[in-house]
C-alpha cells in the first residue's frame, strides 16, 4: 500500500476531525471533516465516530490517529481528558478492527510536533525545541537535533501552588473560569517560565487551539527563550498523525 497519502485524524476534546494528507508536501488533500467528540468519549463511541470520518472520505488506505493521551505501542496509558475506560486499551487494534484499515495511533502533541518540525514553525531548527499544544489539555513535545522524545507530559507538572499546570493554564480552563486574556496570559507566562527553568529549550513553539489568536496573550509573556506561534494551526494534529503513521511503516 502506498504511504504517500494517509488519512490523518485528530481526536480532540470537542471534535474528531480528519482529512487525507499528502505526507510529502504536508498538505490536506481535501477539506477537513469534523464530527463532535462523543460525551463520554468511550472507546466504542469514539471508534464509531472515527468510522464515520473514514466513511465520509470513502477511505481505503492507511490511517494515522492523533490521540490526547500517552500512547505506547498502540496502548493508551493515561486519560486526563478522555473516558478512563481507555486506559490499557490497544487503540491501534480497536480502531483498526472497527474501520478495517491499518491504523497507527500516536500522542496528539507528538503528532503536532512532527508536523511543525517538518512543515511549520520548527522547519530547519536543529537545537532543542519545546512545543506545547494548548486546547482542552496541554500537550508537550521535546525535540533535540530534530529527534522526538515521545510521550512527554510536561503539561502535568505541578506549579508552585501544587496544582497540575493543565488545570491552571489550558484553554478549556480559560473559558471555564472566564479568565481575561490578561489573567490567562500571566498564567501561561508562569508555566513557560517553569518550563524554561527546567528544560532550557532554544525555541518554544506555541500550538493548539490557542495558536489562532496570539495577539490576545503574547504581550504577557516575559520569558527569555525565543518563542513563536505554530504555523499549521488546527491542521498540525491531522498532518502529524499521517506523518507518524508513515514513519512507523518505514521502521517496521
Ligand atoms: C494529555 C496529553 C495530551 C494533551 C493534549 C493532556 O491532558 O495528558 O497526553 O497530549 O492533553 O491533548
Amino acid at each position: 500500500m502506498k504511504f504517500k497519502y494517509v488519512l490523518g485524524i485528530d481526536f480532540g476534546g470537542s471534535g474528531i476531525k480528519g482529512a487525507p494528507v499528502d505526507t510529502k508536501k504536508g498538505v490536506l488533500l481535501e477539506k477537513r471533516f469534523r464530527l463532535p467528540t462523543p460525551n463520554p468519549a468511550t472507546p466504542s463511541d469514539v471508534a464509531n465516530v472515527i468510522h464515520d470520518v473514514v466513511e465520509h472520505f470513502n477511505w481505503v488506505g492507511p490511517v494515522g490517529l492523533a490521540f490526547p493521551a500517552v500512547v505506547q505501542n498502540g496502548i493508551i496509558r493515561t486519560a486526563a481528558n478522555i473516558d478512563k475506560s481507555w486506559i490499557g486499551v490497544n487503540a491501534s487494534e480497536l480502531i483498526g478492527e472497527r474501520i478495517g484499515l491499518e491504523t497507527y495511533v500516536v500522542n496528539d502533541a507528538d503528532a503536532a510536533g512532527m508536523a511543525e518540525m517538518k512543515f511549520g514553525a520548527g522547519k530547519g531548527k536543529k537545537g532543542s525545541v519545546f512545543l506545547i499544544t494548548i486546547g482542552t489539555g496541554i500537550g508537550t513535545v521535546l525535540f533535540s537535533k530534530r529527534k522526538l522524545i515521545p510521550n512527554t507530559e510536561f503539561g502535568h507538572i505541578y506549579l508552585d501552588n501544587g496544582v497540575d499546570a493543565e488545570l491552571m493554564t489550558s484553554n478549556a480552563v480559560r473559558k471555564r473560569e472566564k479568565l481575561s486574556w490578561d489573567e490567562w496570559g500571566k498564567r501561561l507566562d508562569t508555566y513557560l517560565h517553569e518550563m524554561e527553568r527546567l528544560l532550557w529549550p532554544e525555541l518554544i513553539i506555541i500550538g493548539g487551539g490557542i495558536s489562532k489568536r496570539p495577539n490576545d496573550y503574547l504581550d504577557f509573556l516575559t520569558i527569555e527563550t525565543d518563542y513563536t506561534i505554530a504555523k499549521l494551526k488546527n491542521d498540525a494534529g491531522i498532518i502529524g498523525a499521517a506523518l507518524a503513521a508513515k514513519a512507523n511503516r518505514k521502521q517496521s
